[in-house]
């Protein structure tokens, strides 16, 4: 029961991680606390720097094997604007990095459970209804936990974090997670016979007082999200509310939203408040956090699983490349996150003020920002570190100064 790594979670991070560290020799245990990966409505899109870390990773034609579906276009509908016109200056996706076509989108579950399988059959030991009773982090690691009817102690130098937002983990490490103010409630069904959209075209939209994302999973299949304003808690709420849902996105300015109006939903429909957290440090003796344990993005941005890539990509060649028996040193990796992840909160922030605020003085600032971005595109270069990452714009896009430039002085919270 000694393995060169420990890892808790088996969702995207903690499966990627194993299958990574498994293929490169190193002897990885694997424990998930689900038997079934249930859909719980998040994260089915992939940003085109996300899609360059799966390729870096190995995984990339494991995920398009397993159903991936590359989207190539992209719409931003609005009230202020004329929807020809939004379609007229459609963005195409594949410029954002090399040899991507576009973000991808593979179903959450689908996801999870072809990187569980890609680990078990890399070599990791990988488990499945596994309950975690206690961790220890510091000099002597260890996670003690019962599955298959008994009680077990395993033992490795390093135990990670991958059980995404509640990460015992972290608690166990003693490290402190941050979170921010909720800044809007955000909803996703799955709908199918959606066959009318065009399905290489996602399209985002605000109108009145809902706002929308729409994600074409290929087949008629659409991954749909909704925002509203803090107050209205049960607005979706009921057994009626899936379909309350699906008629919020009829809009004049968006009006192939009619289709997904029109379909039928396949998923239940769940309800978060969104918002960005951040861990002090994804690292202490003898663990180590990745993807939402170590702090999460507002998912306005869809940019959750292009940070747990990334992590994982850090993480891993900070251990291959750690001789056998020394500690390894994740101060670059806390670096760059903290940094990366600063960067996009405050992208987030752009992209909630903007979409996700309703009344007169919202609408007023969107179509400046409409009418001004399409005269300087660099009002825009958020979005830019929303698709290509955030290391590739200017830092200067992040400064006080550039999101007075965007969003005009600071509003009072929604
Ligand atoms: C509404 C919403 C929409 C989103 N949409 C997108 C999107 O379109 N694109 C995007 O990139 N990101 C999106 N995200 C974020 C994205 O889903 C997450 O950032 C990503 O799944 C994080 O991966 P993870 O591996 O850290 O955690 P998870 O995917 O949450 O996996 C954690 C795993 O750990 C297991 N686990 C939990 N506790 C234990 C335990 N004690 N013992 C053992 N196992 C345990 C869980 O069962 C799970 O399998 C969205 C999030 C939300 C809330």
């Amino acid at each position: 029961m000694t393995y060169d790594l420990i890892i808790v979670g088996g969702g995207i991070g903690g499966s990627a991680l194993a299958a990574v560290m498994a293929r490169a020799g190193r002897s990885v245990l694997l424990l998930e606390k689900t038997t079934v990966y249930e859909d719980k409505v998040r994260g089915e899109w992939i940003a085109p720097w996300g899609v360059t870390e799966t390729k870096r990773l190995g995984l990339y034609d494991t995920l398009v094997a397993a159903g991936g579906h590359h989207l190539t276009s992209h719409v931003t509908y609005d009230e202020t604007r004329d929807p020809a016109a939004a379609e007229a200056s459609a963005l195409p996706l594949g410029i954002f990095a090399p040899d991507v076509p576009g973000p991808l989108c593979i179903r959450h579950p689908v996801h999870c459970q072809t990187l569980f399988d890609t680990a078990a059959a890399a070599g990791a030991t990988a488990l499945r209804g596994v309950e975690v009773k206690a961790i220890a982090c510091g000099s002597a690691p260890s996670v003690t936990y019962f599955y298959d009817g008994a009680e077990h102690v395993a033992h490795a130098p390093l135990v990670v974090g991958a059980e995404g937002r509640q990460s015992a983990v972290r608690r166990a490490a003693g490290l402190t997670l941050h979170q921010d103010k909720p800044h809007h409630w955000f909803a996703g069904l799955l709908v199918d016979g959606v066959d009318a959209w065009d399905q290489t075209r996602q399209a985002i939209g605000t109108e009145d007082d809902f706002a929308f994302l729409a994600f074409p999973q290929g087949g008629g299949r659409m991954r749909v999200y909704g925002g509203w304003h803090l107050s209205e808690t049960k607005r979706f709420a009921g057994s009626e509310g899936p379909a309350r849902f699906l008629e919020a996105f009829r809009m004049k300015s968006a009006p192939h939203n009619a289709a997904i109006a029109g379909g039928t939903p396949a998923s239940p429909l769940f309800a978060y408040y969104n918002n960005s957290s951040a861990a002090d440090r994804p690292y202490a003796p003898g663990a180590v956090l990745v993807g939402d344990a170590g702090g999460w993005n507002d998912p306005i941005l869809g940019l959750g699983l292009s940070i747990t890539y990334r992590d994982v990509r850090s993480v891993s060649d900070i251990l291959k490349e750690t001789p056998a028996g020394a500690e390894p040193d994740f101060r670059s990796y806390a670096a760059e996150r903290a940094e990366r992840m600063r960067r996009l909160k405050i992208a987030a922030e752009i992209q909630a003020t903007l979409d996700m605020e309703f009344g007169e003085p919202a609408r007023a600032r969107r179509r400046r920002y409409h009418e001004q971005s399409a005269l300087d595109p660099t009002l825009g270069l958020h979005g830019v570190a929303t698709m290509a990452g955030p290391e590739a714009v200017p830092p200067e896009i992040f400064e006080p100064a550039h999101v007075a430039r965007v969003v005009g002085a600071p509003m009072v919270a929604a």
